[in-house]
């Protein structure tokens, strides 16, 4: 027996050490690259707000996001697929700009992605009756010409802001007929991302190259992708930001880099241009640190349920 003990215990040393080493190793392998993407940039401004663009605001909430990661994950690498305001890559339209995102983010062989963009509405139109005029008209010819006067409304129009507010975390719509789509909110009107993606022209959905990377998209990483926006929607509700459904679902030309990238990947819109209130959090330290770490939770959280294998494999039957 006085054998056996030292024995035995430099044998469950060893085990320790061993799976020691492959904890670490396998927590190495969850997250070795992100890949941050500030929306837009250069002769792209995105939406407007009152003294600052989307542009200017994703680009600045996206550095600071990369400086935090590093922090807290020292052994994940940091891809920017911008860091000054030039459209990525230093392409000249917005479409090169957007295959750039992808194929950067794919060639750095990133295991996240995170888009930063920020939202807007259009100002909501009003409109009065101030008064009538009387408009004079004849009808009929010769003899039986009548004159007939009508009264027309005339109307002051002007608009107000949009009082929409809050966050909106998106990640690739499957298709629309997908029992998935069901299971988080309803694809909703955005406001954000239809001016800007007006002159974008994509590959065609039917090439069987685009149907071939859908389908990877659908086997591999949407499962990964909506649990990390969940937690991601989650954490700005328990900051008090105002809610607006949860993750959503989109597959309009806007959020396209989103499958187009090999990896679970989301889309966050971090609050309203187009809101004054919202305009100056998303410009403050308070409100980019709180948005930071909000975000930087999230990826601890989604890392810790990779790690412990809460988040099984991907439908093999997305479609
Ligand atoms: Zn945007």
């Amino acid at each position: 027996m006085k054998k056996i003990l030292p024995l035995l215990s430099l044998f469950l040393v060893a085990i320790f050490l061993w799976s020691n080493c492959f904890s670490q190793q396998s927590q190495k392998k969850v997250l070795r690259t992100i890949v941050i993407d500030p929306g837009h940039g250069g002769i792209d401004q995105g939406a407007d707000g009152s003294f600052s663009t989307e542009a200017q605001v994703s680009l600045a909430v996206s550095r600071k996001l990369g400086k935090a990661i590093e922090q807290e994950f020292p052994d994940s690498k940091i891809v920017y697929t911008r860091t000054t305001d030039v459209l990525p890559g230093n392409k000249s339209n917005k479409t090169d700009a957007l295959r750039y995102r992808a194929d950067l983010a794919n060639s750095s062989g990133g295991d996240l992605f995170i888009a930063i963009h920020c939202n807007s509405a259009p100002p909501i139109r009003h409109s009065e009756i101030t008064g009538y005029k009387t408009v004079t008209s004849y009808k009929g010819k010769g003899k039986k010409k009548k004159k007939v006067t009508k009264k027309v409304p005339q109307y002051h129009y002007w608009t107000t802001p949009n009082p929409a507010e809050g966050t909106e975390t998106y990640i690739w719509a499957l298709s629309k007929n997908d029992a998935k789509v069901n299971s988080v909110s309803k694809i909703e009107e955005d406001y954000g991302e239809v001016d800007s993606t007006s002159n974008i022209t994509l590959p065609d959905p039917s090439d069987p190259a685009e149907k071939a990377r859908m389908l990877i998209y659908a086997q591999n990483y949407f499962r990964k992708s909506l649990t990390f926006a969940d937690l991601i929607e989650k954490g700005f509700q328990s900051q008090g930001r105002t809610y607006r459904g949860g993750v959503k679902q989109r597959n309009d030309k806007g959020i396209w880099v989103l499958q187009a990238t090999g990896m679970p990947s989301v889309l966050v819109e971090i609050g309203f241009m187009s809101n004054k209130d919202e305009e100056n959090y998303i410009n403050s330290e308070k409100g980019q640190d709180e948005i930071v770490a909000n975000i930087v939770n999230a990826i601890k959280d989604y890392k810790q349920k990779l790690e412990s294998r809460q988040i099984t494999s991907d439908d093999k039957k997305a479609f």
